[in-house]
């Protein structure tokens, strides 16, 4: 298959290729972004799995360089509608209208440089005022190495190991001492706003080892956020919509005020992919995070579920004194009939006018397929090309 039918086939693919976007993937997080404005109050961000880097490239744009994107794009030209209307027909306005748009204005203003380049993207408008924030951390983690992205510290790295705790919070905070004691992995001194975690295993083809293997790098991600978010903070991550997984929403709601499971319209209908937007990260009182007991072992988490579940019934407090985690993958069937059972809400997100993922669109005849913007640096198929084309020997 040419590259020219996946471009008919696949408008994401196509697109970003079109708008500088190292994978499809980053219409997948301005889509999201779009719904539940991820980016606001957002300072200090961990990317995990973000090889080739299309979400740390959605992450430098908006946060470093100042592009508006989606809802905030949006907000900015409804913004400069009700300006210009102001202008044009004032006696349109109550005073107190006229006084609402006045302070508005004053407070979008750019603060450095002029606001200068507008174009569309799938996700909604672009505008960007080159506003750089000097405040602004990021770092990008993968097993892949990340081709360099100005402003972003890249780490190569398993995220399900346990060396990577520590690796993530001197990255962080140069001022960490990771020699100084396992149980010392809160980054209390610079805490993290978000956690995106877009990871995905090579897809084996059997489901269910598949879906096992996607939740083994949702709890390592999920692991890292606990011991990086400040309180408030949100997490971010792919899972696989398998069996059981409603079981999952349950063990991040004692973690979250608000899990929602969101679908962009750019995750293909036909796949088991989504995203669990996780917001407000209010922990448990009294739960570390722990390098010793990283969520995914052991039956803690199930237990944390049942606790708050108790406490909740006796309208108390969150529990305190969580001394373990633990991972459980079946809800007994007596915590079903009791109405344990807790349902996440379900968003589809991204406009409706947006490509659809799943469909094949007509590309005009002179369409130019264009090349991808970072092929991947090593990618784990390299040697078995270098066999193909005869340059290397098999070794013994
Ligand atoms: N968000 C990325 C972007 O926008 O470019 C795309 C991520 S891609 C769908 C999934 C990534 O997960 C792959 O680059 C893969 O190397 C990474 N991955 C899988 N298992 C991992 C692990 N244990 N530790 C770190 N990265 C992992």
């Amino acid at each position: 298959m040419g590259k020219s039918s996946k471009d008919k086939r696949d408008a994401y693919y196509r697109l970003a290729k079109e708008q500088g976007w190292r994978a499809r993937s980053a219409f997948k997080l301005l889509q999201l972004d779009e719904e539940f404005d991820l980016f606001s109050n957002v300072t200090r961000v961990v990317d995990l799995c973000a090889a080739p880097g299309s979400w740390s490239q959605v992450l430098s744009r908006v946060l470093i360089k100042g592009e508006k994107f989606g809802r905030s794009a949006w907000q900015d030209r409804d913004a400069r509608v009700r300006q210009q209307m102001l202008g044009v027909f004032p006696e349109a306005f109550t005073p107190e209208q006229r006084e609402a748009i006045e302070r508005e204005t004053s407070s979008s203003s750019p603060t450095s440089t002029s606001a200068s380049s507008t174009s569309e993207t799938a996700a909604g408008a672009a505008t960007t005022t080159t506003t750089t924030n000097p405040d602004v951390k990021i770092v990008s983690i993968d097993l892949q190495p990340i081709s360099p992205l100005a402003g972003i510290t890249t780490l190569r790295a398993d995220i399900t190991h346990p060396a990577t705790v520590p690796l993530l919070l001197s990255a962080l905070d140069p001022s960490y001492d990771a020699s100084s004691s396992a149980e010392n992995t809160q980054a209390a001194q610079h805490p993290v706003d978000l956690v995106l975690s877009d990871g995905a295993p090579d897809v084996t083809g059997l489901h269910d080892l598949d879906i096992y293997v996607q939740s083994q790098l949702l709890f390592a991600a999920l692991n890292l956020a606990l011991c990086v978010l400040r309180p408030g903070g949100k997490f971010v991550a792919k899972i696989f919509r398998g069996r059981n997984v409603d079981v999952l929403y349950a063990q991040l709601k004692i973690f979250f005020e608000k899990v929602i499971v969101a679908k962009p319209r750019s995750s293909r209908a036909s796949s088991v992919e989504a995203f669990i937007v996780c917001l407000n990260f209010r922990p448990p009182a009294g739960f570390r995070a722990s390098l010793e007991e990283p969520l995914g072992v052991g039956r803690r988490l199930d237990r944390m579920v049942r606790e708050r579940d108790v406490a909740s019934t006796r309208t108390a407090s969150h529990g305190g004194g969580i001394t373990e985690v633990e991972v459980y993958d079946e809800m007994v069937e007596s915590d079903k009939d009791n109405g344990a059972r807790w349902i996440a809400p379900f968003i589809a997100c991204g406009d409706l006018s947006a490509f659809d993922s799943d469909a094949s669109y007509q590309l005009p005849e002179d369409y130019v397929s264009l090349d991808p913007v970072q092929p991947p640096i090593a990618p784990p198929y390299k040697r078995a090309l270098e066999l193909r084309a005869g340059l290397s020997k098999p070794s013994r």
